[in-house]
């Protein structure tokens, strides 16, 4: 089919995006001090939709210490408190959903229905589901109990986090880290990705709308050189870092030898395997969404699929026909599967990567896809005949881009699925409930899913095995990571 691009402007005019952005510290916005800005643009389209700050070391220094401040009243307020706050947020959140998920897809280029049907929903979810933790901490640590008469455990918060997020799903990147932090007493220091900036700036409104005391959260926009001044700044008792397993460890190396603590999310390159006796359509549709939900730009996409040889052909022509329903365009349009890549840099590694595949012998496949003349874009991509020395099972592509490998025992399934640097997630499709427990046991990964994929739960967990990071965000475990007990 040839995909139409049908630009939608009624959904554009839901949000009202300013001209210029400045730094969000101490419950105010302005200029960086050297006058720095960068542009965000749509990457649909190429629009310049804003100018923001560029926070330099003098703005780190700035933010950090109004965050040092407001700790001093925000950790010692009772935790009832705090969670009225964050009740609050969410709720503010649920009532500006709409402006929120159009400009989610304006700055990132997801589709609106995965910003409408997924991230925000999950935003505030996260938002509430933390706000029911901050008066129960004293639970918070496993096997442990309140202080009462002469022994127990007294959870303290760690004091100012910083914490730097990734830009394919800037507001739930944010809302696993902010909740959490400010659940459990800490104050934040936030620098969204230097593509995706608006989110964490419309939030900074909506903290003030919320009546969130000044400098518990302050959101400092800027690239990767900002994030190197955040974490280097003495100030900080924390980092929250997801990004790339790169980045991550050179995180790692700059933290080592100081008294902060670290918690890592980082690249994944998941396995998705498929047995014989697994329901082919389910799977196919589970295969679908692994891969080419948000672009592929998913540190749990399933970008890796291990399907037994016996129904390989009967699944590759099932995936291959259901691609060719995929619709790629304008991220506006509700009826879009497939929005735009988040950047010229990232296309151009996708691209790098579907070429070495090309080159070292795999055969690609995709359906006649006529793509927009202007943004980035790559249209849903298959690979078959990968083996695994070749790049395209070993490294993370980050893209709608889907190599396909074979195997023949659980064995072998598993020895393939966990060949690899990383240990994210995984996921198994069989009707064989003891085939799950055994291979969820034996996988190494973080999330293990069964007959589904990247379904998340603020209640679940999630973080990875290996250079996937370390820490877990999310659920109970999540609190762990912003308490000292
Ligand atoms: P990235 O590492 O390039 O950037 C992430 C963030 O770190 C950005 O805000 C960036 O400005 C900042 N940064 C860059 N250099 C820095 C430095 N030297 N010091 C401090 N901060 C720095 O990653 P990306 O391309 O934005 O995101 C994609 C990556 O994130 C993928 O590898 C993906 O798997 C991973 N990711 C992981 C999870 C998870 O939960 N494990 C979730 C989403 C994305």
């Amino acid at each position: 089919p040839v995909f139409e691009y049908a630009p939608a402007p009624e959904s554009r005019a839901v949000v009202d995006i300013a001209p210029s952005y400045g730094l969000f510290i101490d419950g105010e916005f302005g200029e960086a001090g050297d006058g720095k800005v960068f542009k965000t643009l749509s990457p649909s389209s190429e629009e310049v939709l804003s100018e923001v700050a560029q926070a330099g070391a003098e703005d780190v220094d700035r933010a950090v210490k109004a965050a040092r401040k407001a700790f001093m009243t925000w950790s010692a307020l009772p935790g009832s408190e705090r969670a009225k706050y964050l009740f609050r947020i969410a709720r503010i959140i649920q009532e500006r959903s709409r402006e929120l998920a159009v400009l989610e897809s304006l700055d990132n280029g997801k589709p609106i229905r995965e910003s409408r049907d997924s991230d925000l929903p999950l935003v505030a979810a996260h938002f509430f589901y933390y706000a029911g933790w901050a008066d129960k901490l004293a639970y918070a640590t496993r096997g442990r109990s309140p202080l009462n008469g002469t022994s127990g455990t007294d959870p303290k918060p760690l004091g100012v986090a910083g914490q730097i997020i990734p830009w394919n799903f800037p507001l739930l990147m944010l809302a696993w880290k902010i909740a959490p932090a400010l659940a459990t007493g800490n104050t934040v220091v936030l620098k969204p990705a230097e593509t995706t900036p608006l989110s964490a700036l419309f939030f900074a409104d909506i903290c003030r709308q919320a009546g969130l005391p000044k400098g518990v959260v302050n959101i400092i926009t800027g690239d990767g050189s900002t994030g190197a001044e955040l974490v280097a700044h003495p100030g900080i008792d924390k980092v929250a870092f997801t990004g790339s397993t790169e980045v991550g460890k050179a995180i790692a190396r700059t933290v080592a030898g100081t008294r902060k603590k670290v918690t890592l999310e980082l690249g994944g390159k998941a396995a998705n395997i498929v047995f014989d006796d697994a329901p082919i359509d389910q799977a196919v549709e589970g295969i679908i969404g692994g891969i080419f939900f948000n672009q592929g730009h998913v540190c749990c996409a399933g970008s890796r699929l291990l399907v037994q040889e016996s129904v390989q052909d009967e699944l590759l022509d099932a995936l291959k026909r259901r691609m060719g329903t995929l619709r790629l365009g304008d991220p506006l349009d509700k009826n879009t599967d497939i929005g735009a890549i988040n950047s010229a840099e990232q296309l151009a590694r996708i691209r790098a990567l579907a070429d070495a595949g090309e080159a070292e012998g795999a055969e690609r496949w995709a359906p006649a896809c006529e793509l927009p003349s202007s943004g980035y874009w790559f249209a849903p991509t298959l690979f078959t005949g990968v083996t695994q020395a070749h790049r395209i099972a070993r490294e993370e592509i980050f893209g709608p881009v889907l190599s396909v490998l074979t195997f023949r025992t659980p064995e072998e399934a598993v020895a393939k699925a966990n060949n690899t640097p990383y240990g994210l997630s995984a996921g198994i499709w069989t009707e064989k409930g003891s085939r799950i427990l055994w291979m969820a046991n034996k996988l190494r990964a973080g999330v293990v899913w069964s007959n589904t994929f990247n379904k998340f739960d603020p209640a679940s967990p999630f973080g990875g095995y290996k250079e996937s990071g370390y820490g877990r965000e999310g659920g109970r475990h999540g609190l762990e990571a912003y308490l000292d007990v």
